[in-house]
């Protein structure tokens, strides 16, 4: 016997509902689910369901979409990383503080993380993450315990960077080392991709541009090109990139990109923002064009680079030149809700002007954006046919009270505390604020024990054999 999905109808007091167009307030009305997928959008609906959620009281959005995540090690950044940037390497965490900490970082200290990054990231309302990272095999398995939709892009590399002064980037190369990473990824996308009943799927993640040969780029765009699949990577994130980059090639990495013809729909491009054009570089614009002519991506993870002192320029001319911008979240903390309100806030600086970036071009890059960068016309919408992932969030609390737009209270001042109930493909996975599958005390027990093992460490892995004291400094001095 044909086993007939339930049928779940929720009325809720404010949707966001997709007309084909784009979001759209729909006030009193109804969306039903059958199964993983929603059948119905409107102000009622008059047949026959399993269960009634009675969510007057409460705002229904899509799930949100977070196009850029290393969740198998962020979450260690905190306390360590902030407030902290050499200027010979133009504040860029990427060559003293970053190699430290995930060096010093022990394998189960890196679970640690991705436990605690899967709950961080429901509870504050996101609903699938592109992962770019090692921990492929331990990123699958949790999905399907935490129920997260995961896109895993298994990285990999030809070469790296490193300082041996704290004055100057090297790189040192190993094509054979990339040949087999790529070999792995593919492996790795055979044996996954789909996984959990298509909870799962994989990508191909190639690092930074600077570390992969053109070979290796154009061979793992192939590769995503044949799976339709993102291919992915690391694009102008620091000013020493940038200028190792011009004096390699004689043009921008996204010149370079564009030469090698990597770039295209499914690019997504991780940060893109110290380009021809920006103030960082003082070289011509251009980049913003080539990534909109070929119709990329820019994952766009405001916080991670704010925190330094450096912003897109801008989030309002990417968008309106046509490139797709989605959000990232990158590095901790793993909220999309924060990186909503970093790129609106950074975009309306960089413009002096409050109207260049609104909260609605915050959510549909959170929502829209990051569907489009995935090639899912399933996500990031409330529209019939569409795949059943779903927030509810509180509309009377601390943030979201009083409550006449519901998207400016979540772009501006909602919290994860404001996440009441979330749904991944029709399950539900966060319940009265609380992850489902989390076990919340040996998460946080286990992420700081990860951080106790860690820190001590740090000293054998900087060149200079500076303590984690050393390399940053408690905010205040011990008491004496
Ligand atoms: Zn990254």
């Amino acid at each position: 016997m044909l086993k007939v999905p339930r049928r779940i109808a929720i009325r809720a007091g404010w949707i966001i509902a997709f007309d084909g167009e784009g979001h759209r307030l729909l006030r009193d009305g109804v969306v039903v689910l059958e199964g993983e997928r929603i059948v119905h959008v409107g102000r009622t609906y008059d047949e026959r369901v399993d269960e009634t959620v009675d969510a007057r009281d409460r705002v229904l959005t899509p799930g949100l979409i977070t196009t850029h995540a290393h969740i198998g090690g962020s979450p260690l950044d905190r306390s360590f990383i902030e407030d902290r940037g050499n200027p010979q390497f133009w504040y860029s965490g990427l060559f003293e503080m970053l190699p430290v900490r995930s060096e010093a970082q022990d394998e189960a200290a890196g679970r640690a993380c991705v436990d605690f990054s899967m709950a961080e990231l429901l509870r504050g309302g996101v609903t699938t993450v592109m992962e770019i990272g090692g921990l492929g095999e331990y990123v699958v398995e949790r999905a399907a315990h935490y129920g997260l939709r995961v896109y895993m892009g298994l990285t990999f590399r030809s070469g790296r960077w490193l300082t041996k002064d704290g004055r100057r980037v090297v790189w040192e190369w190993d094509e054979d080392a990339g040949r087999q990473g790529l070999r792995r990824a593919v492996e790795f996308f055979d044996k996954h991709d789909g996984a959990h009943g298509g909870l799962v799927r994989c990508y191909f993640s190639p690092a930074q541009v600077d570390t992969c040969t053109g070979d290796l780029l154009r061979e793992a765009k192939r590769r995503a090109d044949d799976a339709q699949r993102p291919f992915t990577l690391h694009t102008s994130q620091s000013v020493v990139e940038f200028n190792e980059m011009l004096q390699r090639h004689g043009m921008t990495p996204v010149a370079w990109l564009d030469e090698l013809g990597v770039l295209g729909p499914n690019t997504v491009l991780g940060h893109a923002l110290i380009i021809g054009g920006s103030s960082w570089t003082n070289y011509p614009a251009g980049d913003v064009g080539i990534m909109a002519e070929h119709g990329c991506t820019v994952a766009h993870a405001p916080w991670v680079f704010a925190r330094r002192g450096v912003v897109m320029e801008s989030f309002a001319l990417y968008r309106t030149a046509g490139i797709n911008v989605a959000l990232g979240t990158d590095t901790n903390p793993q909220s999309v809700i924060e990186a909503m309100r970093w790129a609106a806030v950074c975009s309306k600086i960089v413009e002096r002007n409050t109207q260049a970036t609104t909260a609605a071009h915050a959510f549909d890059a959170a929502t829209l954006g990051g569907a489009h960068a995935l090639g899912r016309d399933d996500l990031g919408r409330i529209a019939p046919g569409a795949t059943a992932d779903l927030v509810l969030w509180k509309a009377a609390s601390w943030t979201m009270t009083p409550l006449r737009d519901p998207i400016k209270n979540i772009v501006y001042n909602a919290t994860a505390e404001d996440v009441d109930r979330v749904y991944v493909g029709g399950r539900v996975v966060v319940d009265k604020g609380r992850v489902l599958a989390a076990d919340e005390a040996k998460i946080l027990a286990d992420l700081q024990a990860g951080g106790d093992r860690m820190w001590p460490r740090m000293k054998q892995f900087d060149w200079a054999g500076r303590s984690a004291d050393e390399l940053s400094p408690q905010t205040y001095p011990e008491w004496q």
